[in-house]
């Protein structure tokens, strides 16, 4: 009985801080709920699971150094929830389509032989990810349409899933930006605690504001002011962007995957490799807001 006790409450204690508590769902889907593109932060931004969007993190910072967590020659089999609208599915399959043209890791649909696979989910619980190959299916989660809003969230999220954590956490972040600790909501400081040096891996690539795994300025603000500012003010708009892969994101891709040719090929010039989403896919999404607001508005007639 001691030992069933024991085990419950170890479950509870890693339940709260790696699933969502029961009561932190409502948190957010009420975030979710009330978000849209011209936010300051990145709905990635409004969980309140480990670091906001990881599920279940190993220990290890930016890219994970433990190899038996990558994916086998860079293949990720997935698997995708019927439960999308097509544009939305279609912003996912844009996002593994630019990992294939710039990266040397490559999606394609899971087999039945496919014994580890990622499954893409439409849960109404956020954009999360686990973090590197767990073995067996790990599921990414994608809310649409707010996750799928932006083409940079799936490469995000996705990232998550090939071994990468975030760009903000580094051990050597201080010396490129400020943590602004008293705007950061109350519960959420340890989002924001930095790799133990010797713990992370960076592949040669140099601190990177234009990563899409950076933080927004405004990520866990309890106030609407800053959390995070750069040293340098020409570089503060620059952090959080979600239009694409920035050249570092390409670089330490390929290097954790062992294809550092692949970025030389590319013959890459600029920062950030913008990838716009398609104009049609977007004026479906208004018209079907509209639709939408229509049913809201008729139905309500009965609450009243
Ligand atoms: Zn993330």
């Amino acid at each position: 009985m001691l030992t069933i006790n024991i085990i419950l409450l170890i479950s509870l204690f890693f339940g709260n801080i790696f699933n969502t508590p029961i009561a932190d769902k409502k948190e957010i889907e009420s975030n979710l709920d009330s978000w849209n593109e011209f936010d300051l932060q990145n709905p990635e931004e409004l969980g309140n699971y480990f670091e906001g969007d990881l599920i279940n993190p190993k220990f290890g910072r930016n890219g994970l150094v433990d190899t038996a967590s990558r994916w086998n020659k860079g293949i990720i089999p997935y698997e995708i929830s019927r439960n999308f609208q097509t544009q939305d599915k279609n912003v996912i399959l844009q996002a593994m389509n630019v990992y294939s043209k710039y990266t040397c890791i490559s999606f394609r649909p899971k087999t039945p032989d496919d014994k580890d696979y990622i499954s893409i989910t439409n849960y109404n619980n956020g954009c999360w990810s686990q973090v590197g190959r767990q073995g067996k299916k790990q599921e990414v989660n994608l809310q649409s349409p707010q996750c799928t809003k932006k083409l940079g969230t799936s490469l995000h999220e996705l990232m998550h899933a090939a071994g990468f954590l975030h760009e903000q956490n580094r051990n050597e972040r201080d010396d490129f930006v400020t943590i602004k600790w008293d705007n950061i909501k109350d519960d959420r400081e340890r989002n924001f605690d930095k790799a133990e040096e010797g713990y992370e891996q960076g592949f040669g690539v140099p601190y990177d504001f234009v990563s899409v795994m950076h933080y927004s300025s405004y990520a866990f603000s309890s106030n609407g002011e800053r959390t995070i500012i750069t040293k340098d003010p020409k570089n503060l708009d620059k952090i959080g962007q979600r239009r694409g892969f920035s050249i570092g994101d390409i670089m330490k891709i390929n290097a954790m995957y062992d294809c550092p040719e692949k970025t030389q090929q590319l013959n890459l010039t600029g920062d950030i490799i913008e990838t716009l989403t398609n104009n049609n896919g977007n004026q479906k999404e208004q018209e079907r807001n509209t639709l939408w607001e229509a049913v809201n508005n008729f139905f309500s007639i009965f609450d009243e």
